[in-house]
């Protein structure tokens, strides 16, 4: 358990943690497989990865890197409930967003709808996938992704903030790459 001691200085670097946004409310009970994120009553976190313990949970939602989210898939044991209503993607500005084969792999192994976020250093979201799924909503002015244009026309779904979208495959899976995320327009 974190205890927050108010009279550290606010630029010491804590280890303050994010709080997961869930794509919709109620948040659905939700797993997460990656560090630095706060527990609620519907959020567990397993910093460590998937176990036995977040499979108690039995999740509706579990949110993870692509690459950890597939390697579940690979070894997902048959007496752990399958998650009920989607998957969440945490993504990170640097290495781009999940292609579109991470993405058709999960489709094959969960048949579940994919939200994808765009997390920053500290887990704060600059970009979150679009309800319509066509593309990510910026939260960050000025924010770019690799193999992702920015569109400013309002989208279908109502939400007023601009969008990137991605580009076609191979460019998009080429720019893949850490450290190339401004390389490609
Ligand atoms: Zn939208």
């Amino acid at each position: 358990m974190q205890i927050f001691m108010r009279w550290k200085p606010a630029s010491r670097p804590t280890s303050r943690l994010a709080e997961y946004e869930s794509p919709v409310q109620p948040v659905p009970r939700t797993v997460v497989l990656e560090p630095g994120f706060a527990e609620t009553k519907r959020v567990k976190v397993f910093g460590q990865g998937w176990d036995e313990s977040a499979a108690r949970v039995r999740p509706a939602v579990i949110a993870a890197p692509a690459p950890d989210l597939i390697r579940l898939a690979e070894r997902w044991e048959s007496r752990w409930a399958r998650p009920t209503h989607f998957l969440v993607i945490l993504g990170r500005v640097d290495t781009g967003p999940a292609t579109a084969e991470e993405r058709d792999l999960l489709w094959e192994a969960f048949g579940l709808p994919v939200f994808e976020q765009v997390l920053d250093g500290s887990n704060h979201v600059l970009a979150y996938e679009c309800d319509a799924h066509d593309g990510f909503h910026v939260r960050r002015v000025g924010l770019r992704l690799s193999g992702c244009v920015l569109e400013n026309s309002l989208c279908a779904c109502g939400d007023p903030a601009p969008r990137l979208l991605p580009l076609p495959a191979p460019a998009y899976a080429l720019t893949h790459r850490a450290g190339e995320d401004f390389a490609r327009q």
